[in-house]
């Protein structure tokens, strides 16, 4: 028997925190603006506010960004020697989308993964 009032598992509420969205109920939206943490869910009521991911979703982000823009950069490098602007610019363009496109998904996991873990998100013991 399912029961309705279970917390979800940690990999549903880490989907909904990349989603952006509440990882208790998958409804309401974890962040308010583009990093603002919303201090409760609007749709459950479930508190965030108290949630502090610091350092990191940055962290995170330039992990993941390094890791998709280098290994081509150095493969195009390798086969074409483009020209060094076009390179610098269409490099420095597409790791700038991804990090502005990655870095609020991070925080939202990131948030979701302490809620799961009930961390208490100060540094206070
Ligand atoms: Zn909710």
């Amino acid at each position: 028997m399912l029961d309705r009032n279970a917390p979800p598992y940690l990999s549903a509420a880490l989907w909904r925190g990349l989603k952006g969205r509440c990882p208790s109920c998958g409804d309401g939206k974890l962040l308010h603006s583009y990093l603002s943490v919303t201090p409760h869910c609007p749709s459950c009521g479930e508190p965030y506010g108290h949630l502090r991911a610091d350092d990191m979703p940055p962290w995170l982000t330039v992990f993941v960004v390094a890791h998709l823009v280098i290994p081509p950069m150095l493969y195009l490098e390798q086969l074409y020697q483009p020209n060094v602007w076009a390179q610098a610019i269409g490099w420095s363009v597409l790791s700038l989308a991804l990090t502005l496109a990655l870095l609020p998904r991070a925080k939202g996991a990131v948030l979701a993964l302490m809620w799961s873990l009930k961390s208490e998100g100060t540094e206070r013991g």
